[in-house]
């Protein structure tokens, strides 16, 4: 137990921090310090000015040539240090990262000030009502204002207190008081510099918190980017046609819907034409199922040359039959169109030796366009869609529309 509670003293002095993370701590620090340092200075102005006025009601407006006039130079001496300071903090606080340095030393300088003054008034007030309290205060103040190291704070402490000790027994001749006012004096000294060390150590020990939380925080952000792609990619993938990159049958099914409602609310003609390849069964057997998907492909990038609005859709409905969605297209549009599927099958003049009707690949056709209404419904429209394919591949090679 003892072991232990000597091992963690060295653990409990560390407030180390290193690289990029010393210098953000700094400015974080330098940051708080400034406005802090410019608070305590105004502080200091005002009640140096009430100070300096009760004293010069108090001494008949005999500020100087009082025999209490070392009070009224401390004050004076206060209200000008000050104000420099004042001056000084401001100007370095128009840029705390460039003035980081300067901001330390000043606010170093600006608390061996005070605490060098209250000692002083300290020491000055032996001589008539024997307290300590002005200095007491200013250890406290130190202590909890701006936020030191704890080792500048230490060194500042040692050198103050051994001159105050030292000169204490000049002004206080009472053995009683000068006991009890170094005793005191001390035991503030020293509780004071605790209580420093442990706000010291909990702003690092919260620094580093906030520095793990950023950290998370951005691989979260990271993680979460990569799974909205992942999303994207995978609602894309659930919606394409593997083989063929268009979309599938169930995107045709929400297509068809959207457009079929669109159409039927303005009133718009919707063409339908499925697609079918012709003696698809018998190029598979002569050239090969690989070839067949290849043969499935060029079919599918012709249907989609030919549907190149942003509202048209080709859908692979399934093995070698399509499905072309179309909004936007008179009944006459709608052939001229499937005159140009037809074409640009036979353009991509892909040979077909097994074929009843021809030396390449062709593609039967049925074409339907209606204005939707309530008259009818999405399945009755696809029901005679198909039956045009259906006449249509009685002779292959041809396009049929639905009356
Ligand atoms: P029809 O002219 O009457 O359309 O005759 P067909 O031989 O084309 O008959 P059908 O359309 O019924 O034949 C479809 C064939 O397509 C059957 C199947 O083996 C083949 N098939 C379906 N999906 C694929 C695929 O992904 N790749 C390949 N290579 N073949 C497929
Ligand atoms: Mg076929």
């Amino acid at each position: 137990m003892l072991k232990e509670t000597i091992k963690s003293i060295p653990e409990f002095f560390s407030t180390s921090l290193s690289g990029q993370d010393k210098t953000e701590f700094m400015i974080l620090h330098n940051r708080i310090n400034v406005v802090r340092l410019k608070i305590t200075a105004t502080a200091f102005i005002i009640l140096e000015i009430i100070m300096l006025s009760v004293y010069f009601i108090v001494t008949k407006g005999d500020l100087l040539d009082h025999p209490d006039k070392t009070y009224g130079w401390m004050y004076i001496s206060m209200l000008v240090v000050m104000s420099i300071f004042l001056l000084i903090f401001i100007h370095l606080g128009k840029n705390v990262v460039k003035h980081g340095f300067g901001i330390n030393c000043s606010g170093i300088l600006f608390s061996i000030f005070i605490l060098a003054w209250c000692a002083g008034i300290s020491l000055l007030d032996q001589l008539s009502n024997g307290q300590v309290i002005v200095y007491v205060v200013a250890i406290i103040s130190i202590a909890v204002t701006p936020i030191l190291h704890p080792f500048i704070l230490f060194f500042m402490y040692i050198v103050i207190h051994t001159a105050f000790l030292v000169l204490l027994p000049r002004f206080q001749s009472s053995s009683e008081l000068l006991f009890t006012n170094s005793i005191n004096s001390t035991s503030f000294l020293v509780i004071s510099w605790a209580i420093s060390l442990m706000r010291y150590k909990r702003s690092v020990e919260e620094f580093k918190i906030k520095k793990i939380l950023q950290v998370k925080s951005y691989e979260l952000e990271q993680m979460n980017k990569e799974l909205e792609a992942t999303n994207l990619k995978l609602e894309t993938l659930s919606q394409t046609d593997a083989l063929t990159g268009v979309s599938n049958r169930l995107m045709f099914g929400k297509k068809m819907e959207a457009e079929w409602n669109r159409c039927k609310r303005y009133s718009i003609p919707l063409t339908l034409i499925f697609v079918d390849i012709d003696n698809f069964k018998t190029f598979n057997d002569l050239y090969g199922h690989l070839a067949g998907d290849q043969c499935i492909k060029q079919v599918a990038n012709a249907l989609s040359a030919c549907a190149q609005r942003s509202f048209d859709m080709v859908s692979r409905y399934g093995g070698d039959e399509f499905v072309m969605v179309l909004p936007h297209l008179t009944k006459d549009d709608a052939l001229i169109l499937a005159d140009q599927v037809k074409k640009r099958v036979e353009e991509a003049a892909v040979p077909h030796l097994n074929s009843a009707i021809s030396d390449h690949v062709t593609v039967s056709l049925g074409v339907h366009t209606i204005i939707p209404s309530d008259e009818t419904s999405i399945y009755e429209f696809i029901r005679r869609t198909d039956n045009a394919l259906y006449k249509a591949k009685e002779r292959r090679n041809c396009i049929c529309s639905a009356p």
